[in-house]
C-alpha cells in the first residue's frame, strides 16, 4: 500500500506495535483545521505535517512579531511583518510537500472557512485568547467536529479534546474564573510550555487521526513546568451549557421518539 519511499520515511511510526499501513494511510487522507498558527500552531502544525498529515487549514489573521519568535519556531528574523499563515505554510512545504495548506488570513472570511469545517473531521484549537476559544468550541459543536484545546500561560500547559456529540463535556461546560482568561500576552509565558502544550494537541490529533487511539473526551491534562509534574482532571459536563446543552436535549429528545 505504501510505497517503498513511504515505508522509508515514516518507518520508525511502522515499528510502533500499534501502528500499521492503514494507520499511515489515515494520516495522509486525513484534513484538520487549525486555529491559530502561533506559538501552539507551529507546534502542532510541524507535527502534524511531518507526520504525514494530508490537509491541514491554517486560519489565522496575525502577523509575525519580534516578540513571538522565543516560541513560534516556524518563523525567523526575516519573517517580521509577514502573515504568520502563509510564512508557516511556506517552511512546512518544505518539509512535507505531499501536504496540501489551506489559508484563511481574514477571520471574517466566513464562508471560506465554515466550507472547510464541513470536510474537516477534527479542529484543533491553538489561538490564544479565551474569548476565541469559546467561540471556536460553539463552531466545533455547531459543525459536529471534534475540538483538541490547549491553554499555555505562566509555567502551565494544559490541553484537552471534546467530543460532546460522543461524549463528555464542551469547553464551555466549566465555570471560568477571571485569571485563567488571562492570556501569555498578560502573564508571560515560558517558552517549553508552548511546546508541551502543543505537543500534547498533536499526541491526540495524530492518535485519533490514524485511528490507533481515541483521546479520553473531557479530560484535562494538565502539566507544571516548575516541577514537571504532569496531572489529569475530569471536566463535568455542565447540563446547563449554553453552548452544548442543545445537544443533549436533542438526544434526549431523539431517546424519547
Ligand atoms: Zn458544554
Amino acid at each position: 500500500m505504501l510505497n517503498a519511499s513511504e515505508y522509508s520515511r515514516y518507518s520508525r511510526h511502522l515499528l510502533l506495535d500499534d501502528f500499521d499501513e492503514h494507520a499511515q494511510r489515515r494520516l495522509n487522507n486525513a484534513k484538520v483545521t487549525l486555529f491559530g498558527v502561533g506559538g501552539l500552531g507551529c507546534q502542532v502544525a510541524s507535527a502534524l505535517a511531518a507526520a504525514g498529515v494530508g490537509e491541514m487549514v491554517l486560519i489565522d489573521d496575525d502577523t509575525i512579531e519580534i516578540s513571538n519568535l522565543p516560541r513560534q519556531w516556524l518563523f525567523t528574523e526575516k519573517d517580521i511583518g509577514q502573515k504568520k499563515a502563509e510564512v508557516a505554510r511556506t517552511r512546512l512545504l518544505a518539509m512535507q510537500s505531499a501536504c496540501t495548506f489551506h489559508c484563511i488570513t481574514n477571520f471574517n472570511d466566513i464562508a471560506a472557512r465554515d466550507a472547510h469545517l464541513t470536510t474537516s473531521p477534527l479542529i484543533i484549537d491553538c489561538t490564544d485568547s479565551f474569548t476565541s476559544r469559546l467561540a471556536i468550541n460553539a463552531l466545533a459543536v455547531t459543525h459536529s467536529v471534534p475540538l483538541i484545546s490547549a491553554a499555555a500561560s505562566g509555567f502551565i500547559a494544559t490541553a484537552t479534546a471534546f467530543n460532546p456529540e460522543i461524549s463528555g463535556p464542551c469547553y464551555a461546560c466549566p465555570e471560568y474564573n477571571s485569571e485563567q482568561s488571562l492570556t501569555c500576552f498578560e502573564q508571560g509565558i515560558f517558552s517549553p510550555v508552548v511546546a508541551i502544550a502543543g505537543q500534547l494537541q498533536a499526541m491526540m490529533a495524530l492518535s485519533y487521526l490514524s485511528g490507533i487511539r481515541n483521546p479520553e473526551w473531557g479530560s484535562l491534562h494538565h502539566f507544571n513546568g516548575q516541577n514537571l509534574l504532569m496531572r489529569q482532571f475530569n471536566i463535568q459536563k455542565n447540563p446547563d451549557c449554553p453552548t452544548c446543552s442543545k445537544i443533549h436535549r436533542s438526544e434526549d429528545h431523539a431517546h424519547s421518539l
